[in-house]
Formats: C-alpha cells, structure tokens, sequence
C-alpha cells in the first residue's frame, strides 16, 4: 500500500463502512467518501452520516486533514426497478431462492461501479467497501470473488488501474469492533456504538450496549452479538 494512494469509501453510516472509513483515514493520504439515497425505507443512515464525519474530524487533527470531500448520489432508479424490504414497507423473510428479501440484487455491483466512476473523475486510486463474507448474509454480491471480478471488468472497461479494497471480508463483527478499537481506541468505539446505524427497521429509539436498534431485525441481532462476544459478555 502506497502512502500516496487516495481512497473512496463508500460510506452508509452504518457499523460496517464507519470501521471502514476508519480504516482508509489511518492508511491512505487522501480520503474522500461516498454515499447512496436508493430510497431505503428507513433514511436514518444518511442523516446519521454527516454527523459522523463531523465527529471523526473531532476526534483526529490527521483525520480532519485527511479527509475530503463527501460525494451524495441518488439512486432512487433502485426501488424503481426492484422489489425488496430494503426500499418497501413489505416483511423481511426468506425469499424461495434462500435468500433474505432483503438483498437488493446487484446493488454493491452498482454502488462500486458509481464509485469507481466518481473516482475516476477525482483522481482517486482505491475503493474501500465494507462487503464481509465471514458474518455472510447470503448476498452474493458481498463474496470476495466478486468483487475480485468486478476490479477486474471495471479497470478493463475503465483502462484504469482502481484497487477494491474490502477490510471486513475476513472479519466477524466481533473482529470488526476491535479493529474500530485498534484504529481509534475507545473514542472510536463509542462513536460507532452511539452514532452509526444498522437495524433494517429504522429504529432509533433507546441505546442498547451495542447502539441503537429494534434489537430483532437480522441486522440488530449479528450487531449486538458481535458488540457482546467483543466486550466478553454472555451471548
Ligand atoms: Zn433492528
């Protein structure tokens, strides 16, 4: 990894692409972020999101230095075109295919590719992408082989030479929280546990240990598990 490297993060405002962010501010010159409005039913992620740029600025000169520009895309083609519990009031089960309704299909295919196209525009030479295939939810657009595919098919198409960078791939959430802890110490943990959000619902309510979350969803559940194996409670 060069030092001269510039890197975009996609970053939601979730566990996931905060430790990521975290990441690329601790290893990479110049950091830029990005984030996608698809009509997610719940848009508590995107209003959590500058204030947790704000608070990563806070919390390190070096970061605040680091980093850039923050880029806002819509996607709302996405619930136009699918049919998921991601960007409509329906149930969240699992679909005849074994996966969870959930999954908006090739939605990270998507978000890499605005991304990588926004980096190529910027100059930026890295992607960060929280895609994890330890705490595997069944979406097959996470799986490092295909993100290995889509660097390739992208700098062919693109006659670039962009690296996809995926941190969490090989890390459970229990792993994810102590990286959060060796890339910020305690302060960064308390930020991702008080000011990220991940449950499927929306819910926002009362500070768990692990956050804020319905505590149920699929999302809140592998959350608080990993929170819990980290901080060596009873799971
Ligand atoms: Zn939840």
């Amino acid at each position: 990894m060069l030092p001269t490297d510039t890197a975009l993060v996609l970053f939601s405002g979730g566990q996931d692409s905060t430790t990521c962010l975290a990441w690329a501010l601790k290893n990479y010159a110049r950091v830029e972020t990005i984030g996608f409005d698809y009509g997610q039913r719940h848009a508590v992620e995107l209003t959590v999101r500058p204030q947790l740029l704000q608070s990563l600025r806070a919390q390190s000169a070096e970061w605040n230095d680091k980093l850039g520009e923050d880029h806002m895309i819509d996607l709302s083609l996405i619930s136009a075109i699918s049919q998921t519990a991601m960007t409509q009031d329906i149930a969240i089960e699992t679909q005849a295919n074994g996966l969870p309704n959930t999954f908006v299909p090739g939605r990270n295919l998507l978000f890499m590719t605005v991304a990588a196209t926004v980096a190529y525009r910027r100059g930026l030479t890295v992607l960060v992408g929280g895609m994890c295939e330890t705490d595997f939810s069944g979406y097959p657009d996470c799986r490092d082989d295909t993100m290995k595919a889509l660097q390739v098919a992208l700098n062919l198409g693109m006659d670039t030479r962009i690296k996809l960078e995926t941190p969490l791939m090989w890390r459970d959430k229990k792993q994810t929280w102590e990286l959060a802890e060796e890339l910020g110490g305690q302060a960064l943990v308390d930020l991702i546990r008080s000011g990220t959000h991940t449950c499927y619902l929306g819910e926002r309510g009362a500070l768990h240990d692990w956050g804020y979350g319905c505590g149920t969803c699929p999302a809140c559940d592998l959350r608080a598990r990993g929170y819990r194996q980290y901080v060596g409670a009873e799971v």
